[in-house]
Formats: C-alpha cells, structure tokens, sequence
C-alpha cells in the first residue's frame, strides 16, 4: 500500500489521511509508492491523455479527466541549436497546471471531499474551478486583488467562489486560514499536483523515441512543476530508459529570485510582475528544490526587459503565451548567448500558460 511521507521528519501516515501537511513538523508530504515503476508495456496506448500513465500515478478510485496533457512537441532551432517546444498552453483551461489538478481532484473525492479551497496567481484557480465543476465539488480561489483581469474574468465565467486578498502572500494566508471550512487543496503543497506533473516527462522520453534533451528549463513559482519533472526523470533513469538526469534550470522573475539568491546571492535586477505566474515568495518546497538545483541543475534570473523581449518573440513565432511562460526563452537565450549550451545540445522550454487569457 502507499503512504504519505513528511519531506523533513519523514513521518509516515496512511495513505487516506485527509491533511495537507505534516501534523508534527509542518512541511509538505510526499507520496511513497510500494511498488509502481514505469514500463513503456504498462503505458494505456488508446487514452491521449496524461491517465495513458495511470499505472505510475497514485492510486485513486475517482477520475475527474478533461484531456489534459499528451500536448504538442514543436521542434525549432536557435542557430544551432534544437529546441524543442512543448505546448503546455493547449490544455483545457490554458496551462500545465491541469495535468495536476486532474490527480489533486480525482484524489480528493476519493478523500470523500466536497468543498476545496485554494490560493492561486491565477491559473491554477481557473484549472482548479474548470475541474472542481466537473467533479461537482465546491471551489473557493483566493487570488491576490491585481491578478490580470482576463484571468478574473474566466473565473467569473468558470463560477468560481472568488476571494481577493492584498497581494499573493496574504492569498496563501487567507487560504489557509478558510481551510477550516473545507478541504485546503493548495498546489505549493498539495504532493498529488507534483504526481501529475511527472508526465510531462514520460510524453517527452515518448514523443521524441529514444533521444532526450540535455537541458529543461522551467519557470519557477512553487516550484512544483520542476520537482514533478524531476521525479518522471528519475522514474526513467530507475529503470534504464535515459542514461541520465538532464540539467534542469529553474527560472525565476527579478525580485522573486528565491531559489537563486539562496545559491549565487541578490541579482540586483529590479523586482517586475511581468510574469504573474512566478510572484511566489513563500515556496514551501525550498529545501527540495534546493538540494535537486544543487545536484543537477542551475538557477537564473530574468528581468522585465528580457522577459518582454521574449514574449514578443514567441508571439512572432506562432506561440501564443503569457508573459510567465516566456521566462524561459529568455533564460535559454542567455545561457546560450553565455556559452553554457552547446550547438548541438537539445534544449525543452515546456510553454506553461496560455496568453489569450491576458487579452481577454
Ligand atoms: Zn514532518
């Protein structure tokens, strides 16, 4: 049977235990599996959808599905180097964060849950609204008040139980504190969202048959989705399906840089709330993303200037995102203009966010 496991003390409670986070110490949990390993035989070919891996995710009973994942790969090249460009802006509600709270959602109703509560800069409470309808379970989002209005307009839309805090931090707060009323679902924390994020990697080692990148950036928040991405490397490095774990580079906004000040020190760059996405200073997955940064990757930094630039230049070239999503074109041009890419390495920027949802 899987248990849930505390990341700092390592206490371990039964798998159906209805808590968020660790009842001793307060950190995030974590999932241990008993016996579940990946296996292309064991992959359900027929389901287009991130559930073709169901045998490598949790067990659940319920399964709240609206297609969520198997997105397009795009390939490009950057003088010599190959990109490749995964479309994570193509699902139901706009962003990778469905791939998450399709698990997260299917988990809590088999938990018995009929009301959540979550804090979000935006995307993750209109995924999480688009899924909780579809369950038939109550949504209370609590958003920081100048979230973009095209995103407040889709929850409006999504019938959302909308909750505007002062900014992002009191978002959380508010959030936590309400939990009292509901089942606190929160993505920073929630170990079932990092679950769904692994498949990305598995639809990446599938798409591309055999070749793998050598280098992943990936916009950091929370930082769940690089840590979701870390663990689908190790479960194809565990059974010899990659050679190894490719760089991972965080990318963190200016003046959100938590993970990078932490390794190199303060950037200096001004602080900008171009990408909404990433306005994340209370990350309560640090000491994880740290020792995995420390290990196989590297942190950057971009500031608004480079963030916009790369904006526009996505846009120019067909790919219809938000400004979050663009951190990471920025970062890879840097790297590369920096000599740290290789002409012929292979290079994935998962795009996260649709950027229609600004416009709208
Ligand atoms: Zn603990």
């Amino acid at each position: 049977m899987e248990r849930i496991i505390c990341s700092n003390c390592k206490h371990e409670y039964s798998y159906l235990s209805k808590i968020w986070n660790c009842q001793r110490c307060s950190s995030p949990l974590n999932i241990i599996y008993s016996k579940r390993r990946f296996n292309r035989d064991l992959i359900i070919k027929e389901t287009y959808s991130i559930w073709r891996y169901k045998n490598f995710l949790p067990p659940l009973r319920n399964i709240i599905s609206l297609g969520e994942g198997w997105t397009p790969l795009i390939k490009h090249t950057h003088r010599d180097t190959n990109l490749l460009f995964k479309l994570e802006y193509l699902m139901p509600s706009g962003s990778f964060k469905d791939r998450g709270t399709s698990v997260a959602i299917s988990r809590a109703l088999d938990l018995g849950v009929d009301h959540v509560i979550e804090d979000s800069s935006g995307n993750a409470g209109i995924s999480l609204s688009i899924y909780a309808a579809k369950a038939g379970v109550k949504a209370d989002i609590y958003v920081p008040k100048d979230i973009p209005k095209g995103k407040l307009k889709i929850l409006e839309a999504a019938e959302a139980n909308i909750f505007l805090s002062n900014n992002r931090k009191k978002a959380y707060e508010n959030a936590v504190k309400a939990s009292k009323n509901g089942f606190y679902i929160g993505h920073l924390w929630n170990p079932f969202y990092i679950e769904g994020f692994k498949t990305l990697v598995y639809e990446v080692w599938e798409q591309l048959g055999g070749l793998f990148p050598d280098h992943i950036f990936v916009p950091v928040g929370s930082g769940s989705n690089l840590l979701g991405i870390y663990y689908g490397l190790e479960d194809l490095l565990d059974v010899g399906y990659i050679d190894e774990i490719p760089s991972l580079i965080a990318v963190e906004a200016a003046g959100y840089d938590i993970i990078h000040k932490e390794l190199f020190g303060d950037s200096g760059l001004p602080r900008t709330e171009l990408a909404d996405g990433l306005r994340v200073l209370f990350k309560p997955r640090k000491r994880e993303l740290l020792e995995i940064i420390r290990t196989y990757g590297h942190a950057m930094v971009v500031d608004e200037t480079e963030i916009m630039e790369a904006y526009k230049s996505l846009w120019r070239l067909g790919f219809t995102v938000e400004p979050t999503s663009s951190v990471v074109y920025a970062a890879f041009k840097k790297a590369y203009e920096s000599g740290d890419i290789r002409g012929d390495d292979i290079v994935l920027l998962p795009l996260t966010g649709n950027g229609i949802k600004m416009i709208i």
